[in-house]
């Protein structure tokens, strides 16, 4: 059997404008795809419209072109996709493989993170109430093309988790695990601040009988007093006009330095150099990389 052409993606929240660590993570999928020829899809996670930062979807698509990261094919939106996931919810819950929990924020505190249990066994309708997934007392484990070994108890370390909130939003575990295998991809490159969901979402792929795609975590960028790059914090947007050099450092980051010649090249031309000489195997095989350190 030949092997499956690659399928990678690059998936945006846009409760932010990109950054530089989303650069980073865009830019070692966008490699990652384009040096062995495979395609590369965008996927917008607006799963949350109440912290969705108002234009911010327009500011992603135009920065990723005027970076030269032309994805393949219709974006797909998640906001679009609500009845496919409501049917997924509804089919776990008639399953009893999920259930409908009413503990309050202040039940659970005190818990550490992980769900206790409480309505497990209770029987609530789902009326009004958050559904969560019933974890597997076992460890979950994958080989990280870069981090390496990664495993998780589910049951000892995550709990039950959610996959639909009170108040109807979806959640990010059960979307991109049906949107990944709707999608066909099979090369997952994203950031390490992941790593920690992806155990989740490979017990949802066995569950659900989908092919566990190959998994790449990048370096987060850390800025100097420790803060990451991201959503939490608010890191500044990407400058329209800065695209070579923020990709040369980028690049960089990824530990794949340019040469010299292409410090005036257009984006373009840099990625067309990047994706010919994308070796994965030299990216720094840490979590956290001090932005300091690249510039
Ligand atoms: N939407 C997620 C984020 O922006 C990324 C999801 C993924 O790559 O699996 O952090
Ligand atoms: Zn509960």
């Amino acid at each position: 059997m030949p092997k499956p052409a690659y399928i990678g993606r690059f998936a945006p929240t846009p409760s932010g404008y990109l950054h530089f660590g989303s650069l980073v993570a865009a830019l070692a999928s966008y490699l990652d795809a384009r040096s062995v020829g495979g395609r590369w899809l965008l996927r917008m996670e607006d799963l949350d419209p109440p912290r969705e930062v108002p234009g911010a979807q327009t500011a992603i698509l135009q920065t990723l072109e005027r970076y030269g990261l032309h994805w393949d094919g219709e974006l797909v939106r998640q906001s679009d996709r609500h009845s496919e996931y409501e049917a997924l919810v509804q089919r776990l819950f008639d399953q009893g493989l999920a259930y409908a929990c009413t503990c309050s924020r202040k039940q659970l505190e005190g818990s550490g993170g992980i769900y206790p249990g409480h309505c497990r066994n209770a029987g609530h309708p789902r009326h009004d109430a958050a559904i969560r997934l019933r974890v597997p007392e076992l460890i979950y484990r994958f080989t990280d093309r870069v981090q390496g070994e990664y495993s998780q108890h589910l049951g000892r370390e995550v709990g039950d988790f959610v996959i639909r909130r009170r108040d109807g939003l979806y959640a990010y575990q059960l979307a991109v695990v049906l949107d990944d295998a709707w999608q066909g991809i099979n090369s997952v490159v994203r950031g390490a601040d992941l790593l920690d969901s992806t155990p989740r979402q490979l017990y949802l792929q066995e569950l659900l009988g989908f092919s566990q795609p190959r998994y790449l975590h990048v370096p987060l960028i850390i800025q100097p007093d420790g803060h990451k790059l991201g959503k939490s914090y608010r890191s500044p947007p990407l400058p329209g006009d800065q695209a070579t050099p923020l990709l040369i450092r980028a690049l960089r980051a990824l530990g794949q330095p340019a040469p010299v010649e292409l410090a005036d090249a257009s984006a373009e031309e840099l990625l067309q150099w990047g994706a010919r000489h994308w070796d994965a195997g030299l990216i720094p095989r840490t979590r956290n990389l001090a932005e300091s350190q690249l510039r």
